[in-house]
C-alpha cells in the first residue's frame, strides 16, 4: 500500500501529465511541421483559362508609344502614348521582381533588356532557394547581428518562394558529410539553429545520420574516415524559369516587356531629371525614345555602365565575383539529396547538387571583372573536379570527360556610395538614388529578390511621388506567379491521360511550365508511334519536347535558337552535347515559326555553335541547316500547310493525317488534336474579350455550333445533345455561349470518356456466390 501510494503520489502524477503534455504537444507540432504545400485555387482536371500574351512586336509599339523626349522638351503635348511611370532596365530576377511589385500595385511599367531575359547572372546560379548555412555560421562565428538577420530574411523569404511558385522551387535535403568526431556537435548546433531561425517557416528539421545510413542514402561517398553525416533543408528551383515565370506574371498584370532592347542613353529634363531613355532593339537596330517618370537600374553586374550613363564621374559601387558550375551525368549524386562540402581544400564552399536529372557542382566567390559573356575556365573545370574527387568513393573515376557542360556567373557584390568609405561591401543589397534621380539596386540574392523589388518599389512610390497612382500597397508575398493557380502536385497525370505523354516528359513539364502545361501540351505533334501518342522529344535522353519550342516562340518571347536551348528548356546546361544535337530539329521548327531564311538558319546555327562552345562543348561536328522549299511545288505545299494553320493560329505545319480512334491510355490518340482543331479553324470566329488593359483577340466558336462541328470529325459521330449538355455542365461550362480551342478540346476529351466508357454489360455479369466471394458478411 505504501509502495503504491509512492508511485501514485501527486508529485509523480503532475510530472507524468506533464511528460504527456509535453509529448503529445511535441508529436502534434512535429507532426505539423514540415512544408505545407499551397492548394490550387483552381479545378486541376481541366485546363486553366487560355491566355496569349502580346507578342513581341506590340510590346515595342507601346514603347515606342510613350513618346519623344524632344516633343516634350519643347512643350508639345502631342505624344501618341502615355508615358510609363516606371522604365525598368534589366530583365533578370531583379528588374523581373521589380515589374511584377510595380504593375501589381497598379503602376504603368515598362521593362526592357540587352539581351534575352535571365541571360545575365540569373540563370547561372546554384539554383538554391537559401537562408544560407554558411552565413549563418559566420554569423555566430564572428557575433555578426546584421549577418544573423540577412539570414532570417533569407529564410522568411524562402517560404514565400516556395508558395508564390510552388510548381517550379521544391525543397531539398543536403547532406554535410562528417570526417572528424567533434564536427558533429559543432555541425549539429548549426543545423538546428538554422531551423530555429526559420521557425514555422522551416522546411524539414535536420538530422544526424549514422555512417552506414549516410553511405546508403549517398553510396557514391568516400567512407575513408567518415563519421556520419548531418542533414538539412532547404529550397531548389530552375532560375531561368522563374525569371520568365516572373516576366509573364508582370505582363498578366500589363507591364510592357522587351527582350534584345538595349538602355543605350538616358534623358533628362531642363532641371536634370530623368525623365526617359533611348532604347535600341538589338535584333534590328532600330532607335527610338521611351517616356517614363522614373528609372530604375536593374542591371546587376552592369550597373557601374548604367550609372555612367547618368554621371560620368559617379564612384563605381560594383566588385563583381565569379562563380564556376559544372553538370555530371545523374550517376554522380543520388537523386534526391545534395551535398555541401563547407571546408575545400582553399576554403571555399562546393555544393553538389541534383538538379533537373543531372548533378551539379559549383562554387562562388573569386574575384572577377565585368564580362557580358563569362566563360569557366579549364582551371576553375579542373578545380571543382579535383574538389569533387576528394569526397568521392576512390572506385568512381571522376573523369574531365564527363564534364557535360560549365558555366560561369558574376555575382553583383556592392558598395554603396552614400556610405562611409571604411566601409565594406555591403552584405545584401543596396538601393540608392542618384541626384537626377536614377533608382539603382543590385546585390542581393535570388531567394531575396521578392522582398528586394518591394523595397524598391516603396522607394520608386516615394522619390518619385506615385502615392496617388498606386492601387494598392505590395501584394507580392501572396501573389502567386503565372502557373500556379491550377497547379497541382498530381496534375503530370491528367497530362499523361489526356495527351499520352511519357511519364518523365508529363512531370517535366507540369514541374516547369505549371498549370500553362496544358498550352505546351496542345502545342505538341503527333509523335506517329504507339507510345507516347504526343511529345516528340529534342534530345532522347531528356525531358524537353517539340512543342516547348513553338510556346517559347509564342508565349514566352523566344527569339533565337539559344534563347530556347539555354533559358526556357534548360538542354544547354544539362549537357552542350545534347543541345548540339538538338540543335537542327529546334532550327527547323523556329524557321517554320519565324519564317526564318536559310541565311538566318545558317546564322542561328553558328551563333548557338559559337555559345555552346563557351558551355565547354569540344569538336562539333558541322550542321547544315534543313534545306528551304526552292521549286514552285514545294513553296506551294509549303504555303498550303502554314496557311491552314495560321488561320488557327495553331500547330502550323501540323500533321493532319488521322492515323486511328477509339479508346486508349490517353484520351487523344495521335493526330487526333490535330484533326479537332483543324475542325475547330473551320468554324472559328475572331472575338475580342471586353476592353481590359492587354486582352487579345481569340478564336472562338458558337456553342451551339460544337455539336456539328465534332460531328465532322472521325470519332465523334454518334454524340447526343444530352451528353454534349452533360460534359458541358461537368466542365462548368453552363451557359457559355462560345467556347475557345482549349476548351473545345476539353469538351472533345470528356466526351470521349462518356462516349467510349465501357458498358458494364449486366446480364454478362456472372453473380459469384457468397462462398466463393470470400464469405461476405
Ligand atoms: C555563381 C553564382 C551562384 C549563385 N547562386 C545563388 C543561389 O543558389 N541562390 C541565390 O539565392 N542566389 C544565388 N546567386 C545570386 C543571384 O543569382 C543573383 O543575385 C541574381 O541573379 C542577380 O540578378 P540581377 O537581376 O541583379 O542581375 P542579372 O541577372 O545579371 O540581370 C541584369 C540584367 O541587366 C541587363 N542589362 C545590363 N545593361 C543593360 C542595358 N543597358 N539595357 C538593358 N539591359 C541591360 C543584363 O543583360 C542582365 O540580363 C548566385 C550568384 C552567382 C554568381
Amino acid at each position: 500500500m505504501a509502495i503504491l501510494s509512492r508511485v501514485f503520489s501527486r508529485r509523480t502524477l503532475a510530472c507524468a501529465a506533464g511528460g504527456t503534455t509535453v509529448f503529445v504537444a511535441g508529436g502534434y507540432w512535429y507532426l505539423n511541421s514540415g512544408p505545407s504545400y499551397p492548394a490550387p485555387v483552381m479545378a486541376t482536371r481541366r485546363p486553366p483559362p487560355p491566355w496569349t500574351p502580346p507578342s513581341r512586336s506590340e510590346m515595342l509599339n507601346r514603347l515606342k508609344a510613350s513618346g519623344t523626349i524632344t516633343k516634350l522638351a519643347k512643350g508639345a503635348q502631342t505624344s501618341e502614348g502615355e508615358e510609363f511611370d516606371l522604365l525598368i532596365i534589366g530583365g533578370g530576377a531583379t528588374g523581373a521582381g521589380c515589374a511584377v511589385d510595380a504593375a501589381s500595385r497598379g503602376l504603368k511599367v515598362a521593362l526592357v533588356e540587352r539581351d534575352d531575359f535571365s541571360a545575365g547572372t540569373s540563370s547561372k546560379s546554384t539554383k538554391l532557394v537559401h537562408g544560407g548555412v554558411r552565413y549563418l555560421q559566420k554569423a555566430v562565428m564572428e557575433l555578426d547581428y546584421d549577418q544573423y538577420k540577412l539570414v532570417r530574411e533569407a529564410l522568411h523569404e524562402r517560404r514565400i518562394f516556395l508558395q508564390t511558385a510552388p510548381y517550379l522551387s521544391q525543397m531539398l535535403p543536403i547532406m554535410l558529410p562528417i570526417y572528424k568526431y567533434w564536427q558533429v556537435p559543432y555541425y549539429w548546433a548549426g543545423c538546428k539553429m538554422y531551423d530555429v531561425l526559420a521557425g514555422k517557416e522551416n522546411m524539414e528539421t535536420s538530422y544526424l545520420m549514422s555512417k552506414g545510413k549516410a553511405l546508403e542514402t549517398f553510396p557514391m561517398l568516400k567512407s575513408d574516415g567518415l563519421v556520419g553525416a548531418l542533414v538539412y533543408y532547404d529550397g531548389q528551383h530552375n532560375d531561368s524559369r522563374t525569371n520568365m515565370a516572373l516576366i509573364m506574371s508582370a505582363v498578366k498584370h500589363g507591364a510592357t516587356v522587351a527582350n534584345y532592347c538595349e538602355v543605350t542613353q538616358l534623358h533628362k529634363d531642363t532641371n536634370g531629371n530623368l525623365n526617359g531613355a533611348k532604347v535600341k532593339d538589338n535584333l534590328t537596330g532600330e532607335e527610338w525614345d521611351v517616356r517614363a517618370k522614373g528609372i530604375v537600374n536593374a542591371t546587376g553586374p552592369f550597373s557601374d555602365a548604367m550609372l555612367s550613363l547618368d554621371n560620368p564621374s559617379h564612384e563605381a559601387i560594383v566588385q563583381p565575383s565569379s562563380g564556376v558550375h559544372i553538370t555530371l551525368p545523374n550517376y554522380y549524386s543520388p537523386r534526391k539529396m545534395g551535398l555541401l562540402d563547407p571546408a575545400t581544400s582553399d576554403g571555399r564552399v562546393i555544393f553538389f547538387l541534383p538538379w533537373q536529372g543531372n548533378t551539379i557542382a559549383g562554387t562562388t566567390d573569386t574575384r572577377a571583372n565585368v564580362s557580358r559573356d563569362p566563360v569557366a575556365s579549364e582551371e576553375d573545370i579542373r578545380w571543382l573536379l579535383e574538389e569533387v574527387r576528394r569526397y568521392l568513393s576512390p572506385d568512381i573515376k571522376v573523369r574531365r570527360g564527363d564534364v557535360l557542360s560549365a558555366w560561369s556567373g558574376l555575382r553583383p557584390l556592392v558598395r554603396d556610395p552614400n556610405a562611409e568609405k571604411t566601409e565594406g561591401l555591403v552584405r545584401n543589397h543596396m538601393i540608392n538614388v542618384s541626384e537626377s534621380g536614377l533608382l539603382t539596386i543590385a546585390g542581393g540574392k535570388w531567394t531575396t529578390y521578392r522582398a528586394m523589388a518591394e523595397e524598391t518599389i516603396d522607394k520608386a512610390v516615394e522619390v518619385f511621388g506615385f502615392q496617388e497612382r498606386v492601387r494598392n500597397g505590395c501584394v507580392t508575398e501572396s501573389l502567386r506567379l503565372v502557373g500556379s493557380d491550377g497547379w497541382s502536385r498530381n496534375m503530370f497525370i491528367g497530362l499523361i491521360q489526356t495527351y499520352g505523354l511519357e511519364t518523365d516528359v508529363a512531370k517535366h513539364l507540369s514541374e516547369n511550365y505549371g498549370d500553362r502545361a496544358w498550352t505546351v501540351c496542345s502545342l505538341a505533334q503527333p509523335t506517329g508511334k504507339a507510345w507516347p501518342l504526343h511529345g516528340e522529344r529534342l534530345a532522347p535522353q531528356y525531358p524537353f519536347i517539340d512543342a516547348e519550342v513553338r510556346y517559347a516562340i509564342r508565349n514566352e518571347y523566344a527569339v533565337s535558337a539559344i534563347d530556347v536551348l539555354a533559358r526556357r528548356t534548360r538542354l544547354s546546361f544539362l549537357n552542350a552535347r545534347a543541345a548540339l544535337d538538338a540543335l537542327p530539329r529546334v532550327v527547323e521548327i523556329m524557321a517554320d515559326e519565324l519564317q526564318w531564311s536559310y541565311a538566318e538558319r545558317q546564322r542561328q546555327i553558328a551563333n548557338t555553335v559559337r555559345f555552346l562552345e563557351s558551355m565547354g562543348l569540344n569538336a562539333p561536328s558541322s550542321i547544315t541547316p534543313a534545306p528551304i522549299p526552292r521549286g514552285f511545288v514545294e513553296k506551294a505545299s509549303e504555303a498550303v500547310k502554314r496557311a491552314g494553320s495560321w488561320a488557327l493560329g495553331y500547330g502550323r505545319g501540323a500533321d493532319v493525317t488521322i492515323e486511328s480512334f477509339g479508346p486508349g491510355r490517353s484520351r487523344f490518340e495521335a493526330g487526333e488534336v490535330a484533326a479537332l482543331r483543324t475542325a475547330f479553324g473551320g468554324k472559328a470566329k475572331v472575338s475580342v474579350p471586353g476592353g481590359g488593359d492587354g486582352d487579345v483577340a481569340e478564336l472562338k466558336v458558337r456553342m451551339d455550333e460544337v455539336m456539328d462541328i465534332l460531328r465532322s470529325v472521325p470519332g465523334y459521330p454518334e454524340i447526343s445533345k444530352k451528353e454534349l449538355d452533360y460534359v458541358v455542365a461537368e466542365a462548368g461550362m453552363d451557359g457559355q455561349k462560345d467556347v475557345d480551342l482549349d476548351e473545345f478540346i476539353e469538351l472533345s476529351g470528356s466526351l470521349k470518356e462518356v462516349l467510349f466508357a465501357p458498358v458494364i454489360e449486366k446480364k454478362a455479369r456472372r453473380k459469384i456466390p457468397v462462398e466463393k466471394s470470400g464469405g461476405g458478411v
